[in-house]
């Protein structure tokens, strides 16, 4: 079950603050709080996703489309698609996944 209080869910309804590198309809992307690498991005979907399979599963072709699309154009502006970087969901338990909206980590 998605819980509309979790801390992505407020940093979109801008009730937490956070380091936005680009926003459009469909995303937004913002630093990561605690960088694992020297850029370290993470890329949301707008609408409530728990995580990569419940995005799969029921976000519509649009919203898909305009996420990878976003993450291509966002690597590209930040030099990651240039010089190699990891692209990495954490989902569920075992997964390691600790914020429960979907999410995909750009490290480079
Ligand atoms: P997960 O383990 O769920 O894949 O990763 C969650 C990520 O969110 C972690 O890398 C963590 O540092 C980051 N994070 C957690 N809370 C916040 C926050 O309030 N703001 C930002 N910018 N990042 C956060």
């Amino acid at each position: 079950m998605y819980d509309p209080n979790n801390i992505f869910a407020r940093i979109l309804r801008k009730e937490i603050p956070c380091s936005p590198v680009y926003e459009d309809d469909y995303v937004l992307a913002f630093r990561d709080i605690a960088p694992k690498a020297p850029a370290h991005i993470l890329v949301i979907p707008k609408g409530a996703y728990l995580d990569i399979s419940d995005f799969g599963a029921r976000a519509s072709a649009a919203e898909i489309e305009g996420f990878f699309r976003a993450v291509a154009k966002i690597s590209a502006d930040h030099n990651l698609t240039q010089q190699g970087f990891r692209a990495i969901a954490n989902s569920g338990l075992h997964g390691g996944q600790e914020v429960p909206h979907f999410h995909l980590h750009l490290l480079g």
